[in-house]
């Protein structure tokens, strides 16, 4: 069976913080944007003619460090996944990786990329060596002239050779596909027989109202179902039990795990473990809330004691929405600035 499905989650340390919202959603993972840019321009995350943040606005790794330590040390967080934009056209973050060993002792057990795998191949060796556990690569279409249309003319053979590059320097490496109807439903059977053969695990996610140029719309989100019926057809599926990943989890022919995200159809809101924490500073308990609370000023006055920058991110994980029901409406703030 393919390593596919949901990461083996650790039994919950009693030694260890933990932070809960006031749904008592206890929080283990965080996301942490490195950049807003990105070399691509998906349909459906980058605004038509985006306006990157200014540099200066933008943390320094020293910051974002100081930043995950009081995540982790503080809250209880175990889980760090570093995404943008695309983080990798950030300089040094295999360095970056590499400064967040220390942050293992003190309970830290995973660190992750999201990638669009464009640049994997000239740096997934030294982000093995620098201690990082795996990599999640955006693959939305496997025929050439359909992946180039979605990504503002990027080039699939580009992401294969990433792929590769990244399972050979010893990465395990997992496929997500968005869906959108009119676009790549049809890549739906064939990306499925692609993971299946090259024993990747592959997520599908539906179409979610965060991209940043209102293409967006109910009748584009494929859901869970459509999608199931449609794998239905090709592979027998049946359904595993529900952990608290985003995801779903069905095997097909009895041996390869498929994921699928339902935010929209299906969410699984009622069980996020997940914060946010964007290139410049904010954290959003939520990817649908309204605003970030920024972190940027009680970071500087940390220095001596860390309480300031405790309470603004108690309170703003405590405020944690319920979650795609009950926001309704579209986010604030584009996925290329979130970080997915
Ligand atoms: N650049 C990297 C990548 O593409 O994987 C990391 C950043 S990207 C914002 C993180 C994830 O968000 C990717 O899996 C991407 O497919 C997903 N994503 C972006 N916009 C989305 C949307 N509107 N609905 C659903 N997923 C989206
Ligand atoms: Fe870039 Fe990833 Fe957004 Fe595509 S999904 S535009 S690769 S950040």
């Amino acid at each position: 069976m393919n390593p596919g499905g949901p990461h083996p989650e650790r039994q919950a340390d009693t030694a260890r913080p933990a932070i809960a919202d006031r749904f008592g959603r206890v929080k283990r993972k965080l996301r942490v944007s490195l950049t807003d840019r990105c070399n691509y321009r998906c349909v459906y995350c980058m605004p038509e003619c985006p306006v990157w943040k200014p540099r200066a606005d933008i943390l320094r790794f020293e910051e974002l460090h100081a930043l995950v330590g009081f995540f982790v040390r503080r809250l209880g967080i175990e889980q760090v996944r570093l995404t943008g934009g695309e983080p990798l056209v950030r300089r040094g973050v295999a360095g970056f990786v590499r400064m967040l060993a220390d942050l293992r002792a003190s309970g830290l057990n995973r660190v992750s990329l999201s990638s669009n795998g464009v640049m994997l191949a000239r740096f997934a060796g030294a982000l093995a060596r620098a201690g990082l556990d795996d990599v999640n690569v955006s693959l939305d279409a496997i025929s050439p002239a359909l992946f180039s249309r979605m990504t503002g003319g990027g080039q699939v053979r580009d992401v294969l050779r990433g792929i590769e590059a990244a399972r050979k320097a010893g990465l395990r490496v997992k496929l997500n596909a968005v869906v959108i109807r009119g676009m790549n439903q049809d890549e739906i059977v064939p990306l499925t027989e692609f993971a299946v053969s090259e024993d990747l695990p592959l997520r599908f996610i539906e179409f979610m109202p965060l991209d940043g140029r209102g293409f967006w719309s109910a009748d584009k989100v494929v859901t869970e179902r459509e999608i199931l019926a449609l794998v239905c057809e090709r592979f027998e599926v049946s359904a595993t039990e529900r952990t608290n990943e985003p995801a779903s989890y069905y095997l097909l022919d009895s041996k390869f795990q498929l994921g699928i995200i339902a935010t929209v159809s299906n969410p699984f809101c009622a069980r996020c473990d997940r914060v946010r924490l964007t290139a410049d500073g904010r954290v959003f308990s939520c990817l649908f809330a309204p605003a970030g609370v920024d972190l940027r000023e009680a970071l500087a006055r940390s220095a001596g004691g860390a309480e300031s920058l405790d309470s603004l991110v108690r309170e703003a994980i405590w405020n944690k929405p319920a979650g795609f029901i009950e926001l309704r409406g579209r986010g604030e703030v584009s996925m290329n600035v979130l970080g997915g």
